[in-house]
C-alpha cells in the first residue's frame, strides 16, 4: 500500500527537531526507525503532513551513564544494540532479554527502544520490562524538559501523556541495588516474531538477610496499556521468597488482569497465562538476585 505524501523534515540536532515540532504541532511525527510509523502512515491510520526525521541528528545512539550514575538510552539506540550491551545484559537482564525478542533481527536493527515505548502499545514487548525496573522519560518541550515515571506515561491504547508539541529526548534507568534481579516472560501464538498474546515482568531485591524489600510486577497485554500490580508486589514485600508467596502474588496478577479475546488468545486463557507467567517471573528474578545464575 502507498504512503500518502508528506513533507520530510531532516534536522541535525534535538533542539531543531523541537522547533519543528512546536510549529507544526499535531500535523508532526517524529521519526526514528519507522517501523511503527510507516506502516501507520501506509495503512492509512495515520497521516502527518511533516515526518521530522532523526536520522541526521548527531549522537542520540547512545547508551550511556548520566552524572547522578543511572544508565541513560538515546532516542536512535536500537533494540539490536540495548540486547547484547553488557550493562544491561548485567544489571538490566528483564530489558536485555525483551529487547532480543522484540520482532526480527531486521526490525531489531532499524528500530529503537524509544519508538517502542511512544508507540504505546499494550502488548509492546518493552514496556512492562521498563515499568518494572522504574524507567523514566526526559521529554522536551518549548519551555525546557520534563522527567516523566514510566508508571505515568501511558493514558491507553496508542496514548500517552506526551504532548504534539514534544519529543523524548532519552530514556533513564535507576541502577538496581545489590541483590536485585529483573525477568520477562513471554507467551505468543507463534513461537519467535510475533507480539505478545501476554507478557509479564518482575522485579525483586532482597537485603542481607533475605528478605524482599522492593517487588514490581508488570503485566502486557492484558489491559488498554501495559500495567503495574501494585495489590500483588505489597504481598511480596517484607516477606521472605517461597513458591507459596509468588503463587499469593501470581493469583492477584490474574485478579488484575483485564484482557479482551481476540485473534492472539481468549480473555480467559490470558488470564490464567498471567499467573503462570508470574510466577516464572519471579522464580527467575530471585535466581538472578541471589546470584544462582545469571
Ligand atoms: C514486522 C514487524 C514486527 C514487529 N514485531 C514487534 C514485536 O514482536 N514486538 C513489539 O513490541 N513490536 C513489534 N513491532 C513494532 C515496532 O517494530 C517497534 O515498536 C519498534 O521498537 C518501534 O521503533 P521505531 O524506532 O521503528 O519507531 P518509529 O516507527 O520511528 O516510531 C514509533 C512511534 O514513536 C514516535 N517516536 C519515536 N521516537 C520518538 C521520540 N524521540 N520522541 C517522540 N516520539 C517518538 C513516533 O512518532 C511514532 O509514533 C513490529 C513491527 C514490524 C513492522
Amino acid at each position: 500500500m502507498a504512503i500518502p505524501n508528506f513533507n520530510y523534515l531532516a534536522p541535525t540536532t534535538l533542539k531543531e527537531a523541537l522547533t519543528m515540532r512546536v510549529s507544526h504541532g499535531a500535523k508532526s511525527s517524529i521519526m526514528a526507525g519507522g517501523t511503527d510509523l510507516l506502516i501507520k502512515m501506509a495503512h492509512r491510520n495515520h497521516h502527518p503532513e511533516y515526518v521530522i526525521g532523526l536520522n541526521c541528528v548527531a549522537d542520540i545512539n547512545y547508551i550511556r551513564y548520566n552524572a547522578a550514575g543511572n544508565l541513560a538510552i538515546g532516542p536512535m539506540a536500537k533494540l539490536s544494540t540495548i540486547m547484547d550491551h553488557p550493562d544491561i545484559v548485567s544489571h538490566f537482564p528483564a530489558l536485555s532479554h525483551s529487547s532480543g525478542v522484540t520482532a526480527t533481527v531486521q526490525i531489531r536493527n532499524m528500530s529503537t527502544l524509544i519508538g517502542n515505548i511512544v508507540n504505546a502499545s499494550p502488548s509492546a514487548d518493552n514496556a512492562t520490562p521498563l515499568l518494572v525496573l522504574d524507567a523514566s522519560l526526559v521529554i522536551m518541550h518549548e519551555g525546557g524538559e520534563r522527567e516523566v515515571p514510566l508508571h505515568e506515561f501511558f493514558l491507553g491504547f496508542g496514548n500517552s501523556v506526551m504532548k504534539p508539541t514534544e519529543l523524548i529526548k532519552e530514556m533513564i534507568l535507576p541502577m538496581p541495588g545489590k541483590n536485585s534481579g529483573s525477568s520477562y516472560q513471554k507467551i505468543s501464538t507463534r513461537s519467535k516474531v510475533d507480539i505478545a498474546g501476554v507478557c509479564v515482568s518482575a522485579f525483586l531485591t532482597l537485603n542481607d538477610a533475605g528478605v524482599i524489600t522492593t517487588a514490581r510486577i508488570a503485566l502486557g497485554s492484558v489491559a488498554p496499556k501495559p500495567i503495574r500490580v501494585p495489590q500483588a508486589e505489597q504481598v511480596l514485600e517484607g516477606q521472605k521468597p517461597s513458591i507459596e508467596l509468588f503463587r499469593k502474588a501470581a493469583a492477584l496478577s490474574r485478579e488484575e488482569a483485564k484482557p479482551i479475546s481476540d485473534m492472539r488468545a481468549s480473555a480467559d486463557y490470558r488470564k490464567a497465562m498471567v499467573e503462570v507467567l508470574t510466577i516464572r517471573a519471579l522464580e527467575a528474578s530471585l535466581l538472578i538476585a541471589t546470584n544462582k545464575t545469571h
